[in-house]
């Protein structure tokens, strides 16, 4: 068994349709979030599937608040009992290591709860390295270019997680083995994005060729009209490979 359940497909700010970023990956053996944003809410449709699982790893692309907050939420549903970990960048990518920069903000003025008092056994680590094991899991995270240090995230050379980044070539490469791609994409076109995100037309270009690809776009921009996602999706279109994410969307992997 293996699988990725979308929990948030948008970006910064929730709207009734998407929560923002976070990705559920699963095997029999390992459950594994990508990212903690408010999608986090949407695991009521799944917490039969989190008892099954006696650790639960997370993942942090970097710590703007979309894709954090959530783990201010996640209370609500795991388990006492249950391990959590969570892996994040920190040192030397930012002035201070992942737990401390977790424990700030799910605990003290901003959170009653403390984050390593949620279950019996917390643990947050810094990235040990651009590759690591979870458990069965290989990970690897590269750095990508963003307003603060993110990181691309591929896991067991079938995911690759691309948020909060713009398009580039290093990703083309990283990403060309995975049967699956997730990759922002904030605009439609080339010359709104600045130095930040993604657009759509510097995706098609870049990626479109990998026909065998499942690729779905992600970090969806929260001001996007009706009219403008219909004309993203004329545009798609044309690639059947390349798909809006959907919250809820479940992918069987196997
Ligand atoms: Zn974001
Ligand atoms: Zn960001």
């Amino acid at each position: 068994m293996n699988e990725l359940i979308t929990l948030g497909s948008g970006g910064w700010i929730p709207t009734p349709n998407r929560e923002t970023c976070c990705y559920l990956y699963r095997n029999n053996d390992t459950i594994l979030f990508l990212d903690a944003g408010t999608g986090i809410s949407n695991l009521y449709r799944y917490s039969s599937i989190l008892k099954k699982y006696n650790e639960i790893n997370i993942i942090l692309s970097h710590f703007h608040l979309d894709h954090i907050i959530g783990l201010s939420y996640l209370l609500n549903w795991i388990d006492k009992n249950q391990k959590l970990v969570i892996w994040g960048p920190g040192l030397p990518y930012y002035q201070d290591n992942c737990e401390n920069i977790i424990q700030r903000i799910i605990g003290g003025d901003y959170f009653s709860r403390k984050i390593m008092d949620y279950t019996k056994q917390v643990e947050i680590k810094d990235y040990p390295g651009n590759s690591f094991k979870i458990n069965n899991i290989d990970v690897e995270v590269f750095l990508q270019q963003h307003s603060a240090p993110s990181f691309g995230i591929k896991i067991d050379k079938l995911i690759y997680y691309a948020t909060d980044t713009i398009v580039e070539e290093a990703t083309v490469s990283n990403s060309k083995d995975c049967k699956i791609l997730l990759h922002e994409c904030w605009n439609i076109k080339i010359e709104d994005c600045q130095d930040k995100h993604s657009s759509l037309e510097a995706l098609i270009s870049q990626f479109s060729n990998n026909k065998d690809q499942i690729i779905r776009l992600i970090h969806i921009n929260p001001n996007w009209n009706t009219e403008e996602v219909i004309h993203v999706k004329n545009i798609l279109s044309k690639y059947p490979n390349i798909k809006l994410a959907n919250d809820f969307d479940r992918i069987n992997l196997n």
